[in-house]
């Protein structure tokens, strides 16, 4: 069912990989950026072949300017963009603003310009943050409990971002058919050196600016599944879709398996700067102070969130690659593009 899709937020990890797909899948792609010298230049560069298929313009989550335009004609929205910072901000509405109020702002738009479909990227953050239990396992029924004042601004936002969309398309557009897509760690292929938070510990990790481990696991899912999802997202039945939320996760793997798959995948060469020894747990909250990326590990230390993506699978047809192969393809990409150093 090809048509014309808006994928915002263009020059994102996500972005990047679904626009290639949707250009493959005969869709025309529409696609905002904030920095149309720096971005839209990057994204011509990367899809020369796209000509007019692909148009790019000006829009930020936090002003109207641009949206109507850029919505023009659309079928349907694939809401990515949202900011995804390493490390914590002082003030958590840096990530709601944007997040939350984006959300309805592109769906305003969306539904004055009838669009009839919306996929939005949401997160398992909006899923599987709830500290005081301690609860291992969860699926795309769950919510990430926002009153608790230990849930990280980010996962805030993305809950926060999630629940104002569902509530504003029951309310305002009910025919418009909305879906969630929710994944965990996003890691595979990089194609430029604006990398994705996601990315952040495998650079780390290769370039040797990681010297221990911490304790902390994550799970991981391809970024060319992640777009594959999004595409069925857009492309399924309206009936199989409306209303759902699709959790998009590979296994459950801790940072140590994941410098181990680099070691035993990677000539030597490659993964001497590698680390080997696990982080103390006491070192984590006092390195904390001084590296803010390390205050979002404060809580994670230690635990184990499994997320099912059953529902993916069984009602779009989802499948998802072997989560080795795409740790060795995110190393083998930063490498091959002298990303990183080794
Ligand atoms: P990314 O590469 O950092 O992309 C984020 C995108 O959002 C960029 O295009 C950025 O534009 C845009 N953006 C941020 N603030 C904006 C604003 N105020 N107005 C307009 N655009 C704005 O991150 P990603 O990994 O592709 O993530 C994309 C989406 O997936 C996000 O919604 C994220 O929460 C979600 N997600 C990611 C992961 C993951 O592991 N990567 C997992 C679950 C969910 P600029 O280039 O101008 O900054």
């Amino acid at each position: 069912m090809a048509g014309t899709v808006l994928v915002t937020g263009g020059t994102g990890y996500i972005a990047g990989e679904l626009i290639g797909q949707l250009l493959d899948s005969g869709w025309k792609v529409r696609t905002t950026v904030r920095d149309m010298a720096a971005g839209g230049g990057r994204l011509r560069g990367r899809f020369p072949q796209a000509g007019d298929d692909l148009a790019i313009m000006k829009a930020d989550l936090l002003s109207d300017d641009g949206w109507a335009e850029a919505m023009k004609g659309c079928d349907a929205v694939a809401h990515v963009a949202s900011p995804f910072p390493m490390g914590v901000p002082k003030d958590e509405d840096e990530l709601i603003r944007p997040a939350r109020e984006g959300t309805l702002r592109v769906l305003r738009f969306a539904r004055e310009a009838g669009v009839t479909r919306f996929v939005q990227t949401s997160s398992a953050a909006a899923i599987a943050y709830d500290h005081d239990s301690d609860r291992t396992h969860f699926d795309h029924t769950d919510w990430t409990d926002v009153t608790d004042p230990k849930v990280a601004p980010y996962a805030k936002s993305k809950t926060l971002a999630e629940f104002a969309a569902r509530d504003w398309v029951r309310d305002n557009a009910p025919d418009m058919v909305y879906c969630s897509v929710n994944p965990v760690a996003v890691l595979g292929p990089v194609h430029d050196e604006d990398l994705s938070t996601s990315i952040e510990f495998v650079k780390k990790a290769l370039d040797g600016s990681m010297p221990m481990i911490p304790h902390v696991g994550v799970g991981i899912v391809d970024v060319r599944d992640v777009a594959a999802l999004h595409v069925k997202a857009l492309e399924a039945e309206a009936e199989k879709v409306r209303g759902e939320r699709f959790a998009a996760s590979g296994p459950f793997i801790w940072l140590e398996q994941i410098t181990e798959v680099l070691r035993s995948r990677l000539p030597e060469r490659e993964t001497r700067k590698v680390p080997t020894t696990r982080m103390p747990g006491f070192a984590v909250p006092i390195l904390a102070v001084f590296m803010p990326e390390m205050r979002q590990l404060r809580t994670e230390t230690g635990r184990v969130r499994v997320i099912d993506s059953s529902h993916a699978e069984n009602v779009l047809g989802w499948t998802m690659r072997d989560c080795t192969q795409t740790i060795v393809d995110t190393a083998r990409s930063l490498i091959d593009q002298r990303i990183v150093k080794v």
